[in-house]
């Protein structure tokens, strides 16, 4: 008696999960064939950068480290100079280390001059923790303010 019981819960338990892989295998698919096929990125908050402004061609920080003090994972790394003639500062230096960013937002939000933003990057896998360290002024070279180009 005891055995037929089992095999009966056995049976059950089995059509039951049958069941559920049935509807599953009836939804939409969710999955994508990484790397052959590639997310929709226009909704993605990846690795925070900086914003480039189409008026002058490049970011706005200044690099007054509203970020810095904001964000709990202790992620940036901001120094700045002031070029000749202007009130403004501008980032000389910009690291951010992605390891430790929980991509909160606060620094976006807190940010004066509205330049940072999460970027459509959804690959940024690294082997080493010195690959983290995202140097964000780099894509930008020579800063036009700071070589006098931009006044
Ligand atoms: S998103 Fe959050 S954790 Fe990441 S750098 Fe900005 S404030 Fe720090
Ligand atoms: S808050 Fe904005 S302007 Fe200030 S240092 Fe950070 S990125 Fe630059």
């Amino acid at each position: 008696m005891n055995l037929v019981r089992r095999v009966l819960t056995g049976l059950k338990s089995l059509l039951v999960g049958l069941g559920v892989t049935g509807r599953h295998m009836l939804r939409p698919v969710v999955t994508l064939q990484y790397p052959h096929e590639l997310p929709d990125v226009s909704r993605w908050g990846g690795p925070i950068e900086l914003v480039t402004f189409p008026e002058t061609g490049t970011h706005d920080c200044i690099a007054c480290n509203a970020c810095t003090r904001i964000c709990p994972s202790d992620c940036f790394d901001i120094a700045g100079a002031r070029p000749p003639g202007l009130k403004k500062m501008r980032a000389t230096r910009f690291v951010l280390d992605f390891s430790t960013c929980s991509l909160c937002g606060l620094c976006i939000d807190v940010c004066p001059t509205e330049t940072l933003k999460y970027s459509a990057h959804f690959d940024d896998a690294a082997y080493h923790r010195d690959q983290t360290m995202n140097d964000l002024l780099a894509p930008f070279g020579d800063d036009p303010y700071l070589s006098g180009k931009l006044t």
